[in-house]
């Protein structure tokens, strides 16, 4: 049985399957909502405003976080990305269990505000099947791999901050891992 309300915080380094995962996570558990975040990087193609995420101007970026708009905030491979204290307090009102997929920063912050929520970090075995899933995803330069697995060696240092550690090398497992986590 689920117990509704939870707060999820789900870090990984990029290319772990953070997105994909939820999208499975999805089919398997009901009333599950995953905050949809702001961003100042540029949209990808299979991306949609609203949807994956908010994509706004570094600007208007820059006024939300002077109206105290935000939950949490971090800087991200040269990009602001940010949790609105809306989205988050919308979602909870609504009794679901709430995912936020944050960089490891904005967990950290998270975990002050809401300690008990559960933090979950996911892997994969070696930093070679990301770099493999990063280039087969399409969506980031040579350079912006190199930055973001750079930025993996240093992210895979947090792991035992988290609660549970789930190893995203085959999908299926993984989501079931992550099932039983959310409804135990
Ligand atoms: P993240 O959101 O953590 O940056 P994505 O969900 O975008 O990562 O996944 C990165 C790429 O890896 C995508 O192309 C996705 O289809 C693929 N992927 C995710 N999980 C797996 C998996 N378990 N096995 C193989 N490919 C995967
Ligand atoms: P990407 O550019 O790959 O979509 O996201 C880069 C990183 O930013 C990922 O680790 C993602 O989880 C994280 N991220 C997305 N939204 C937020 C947010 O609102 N706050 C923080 N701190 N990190 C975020």
């Amino acid at each position: 049985m689920i117990k509704p309300g939870k707060l999820i915080v789900i870090s990984g380094p990029s290319g772990v399957g953070k997105t994909t995962i939820y999208e499975e996570i999805k089919k398997l558990v009901p009333n599950i909502k995953r905050v949809v975040t702001t961003t100042t990087r540029l949209v990808r193609t299979n991306e949609v405003n609203g949807i994956d995420y908010y994509f706004i101007k570094p600007e208007e970026f820059k006024q939300k976080i002077e109206r105290d708009e935000f939950l949490e905030y971090a800087i991200y491979s040269n990009n602001f990305y940010g949790t609105t204290k809306q989205e988050v307090f919308n979602a909870m009102k609504l009794g679901m269990n709430v995912i936020l997929i944050l960089d490891i920063q904005g967990a950290m912050n998270i975990k002050k505000i809401y300690p008990d929520a559960l933090f979950i970090f996911l892997k994969t075995t070696n930093l070679d099947i990301l770099r493999r899933r990063l280039i087969l995803r399409g969506t980031d330069n040579e350079e912006e791999i190199a930055r973001r697995l750079k930025r993996a060696e240093t992210e895979l240092k947090y792991e035992s901050e988290y609660d549970y550690i789930i190893i995203n090398d085959i999908l299926s497992v993984a989501a079931q891992e992550f099932k039983k986590i959310i409804e135990n």
